[in-house]
């Protein structure tokens, strides 16, 4: 049986119902956390999924892009569990169209969700942890947190903000037991990236394993997907004792797309 070093504590990640989100949950549900979970599609399913590991769970289906929403989410792990020790700021959603042509809703959507949201779960959480000396925020943002790519004006800017949210918080926090860091993360095989693998399938007028081949071969010289399993060892990683003087960092899981 995997070591339950998390037994006891709570964690709570945006977007947990889905991809990355419910790859670190589970993760961090078999080191022994229980989870508050959020995000929108099949719920009981990834709630099912994360119980599985013998922990509990909680739902709060809070719309990141509303901060009244996101206070009452934090405020129910509160009452329900009188805290929260992990904060993973993970829910995201993607636009593809040039600046110029960038539907002005979606500008503001993509960075309410991916960036704003991280500001109002991490400003509500420091308090508690700050009171219980301990605590570990964790930001997933992605490589386009480091580097850019075109028709993404939204989502660079709000992960590049977030890479810099994450390096402030490290510091406001670094003499404390409470750490902030960010995981960029390259291609991941997710329904966000499954939907850009089908338009580029689409608009190229090939197959579906050739426009996945094309995507990889653009930006990713390792030519694989990295996995939420994988994602979600990293983060228990930094949640653990061995995490608890790495402040502040932009740690890719890439593929060598950030070495080029
Ligand atoms: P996904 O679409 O599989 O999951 C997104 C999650 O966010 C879902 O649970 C969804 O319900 C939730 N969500 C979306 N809008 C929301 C809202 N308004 N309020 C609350 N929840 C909302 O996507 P994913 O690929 O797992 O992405 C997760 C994170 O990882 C995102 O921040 C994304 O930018 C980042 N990321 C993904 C990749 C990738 O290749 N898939 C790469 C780098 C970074």
């Amino acid at each position: 049986m995997a070591d339950r070093f998390l037994s006891g504590k709570t964690a709570l990640v945006t977007g947990s119902t889905s991809g990355i989100g419910l790859g670190i949950a589970k993760a961090l549900a078999q080191a022994g956390a229980r989870l508050v979970v959020n995000g929108f599609g099949d719920v009981d399913l990834a709630r099912a999924e994360i119980e599985a590991a013998g922990v509990d769970t909680l739902y709060h289906a809070a719309d990141m892009r509303r901060p009244a929403e996101i206070q009452d989410m934090m405020n129910m792990a509160y009452s329900q569990w009188g805290q929260v020790d992990i904060l993973v700021n993970n829910a995201g959603i993607q636009h593809v169209a040039p600046v110029d042509q960038f539907p002005v809703d979606k500008w503001d959507d993509v960075i309410a969700i991916n960036l704003s949201s991280a500001f109002h779960t991490t400003r509500l959480a420091l308090p508690e942890m700050r009171r219980h000396n301990w605590g570990r925020i964790l930001n997933i943002a992605s490589v386009h947190g480091l580097v850019g790519s075109a028709d993404k004006s939204a989502y660079v800017a709000a992960k590049h903000g977030l890479v810099g949210l994450t390096k402030v918080t490290a510091l406001e926090t670094a003499t404390t037991g409470i750490t902030c860091n960010a995981i960029c993360p390259g291609w991941v095989l997710t329904p966000l990236v499954q939907k850009q693998v089908d338009a580029k399938a689409q608009s190229a007028g090939v197959s579906v394993e050739q426009a996945t081949r094309m995507l990889l071969s653009e930006k990713e010289p390792s030519m694989q997907f990295t996995s939420p399993e994988e994602l979600g060892q990293l983060a228990v990683f930094l949640c653990s004792n061995a995490g608890n003087n790495v402040r502040g960092v932009a740690w890719n899981m890439d593929g060598g797309w950030t070495a080029q």
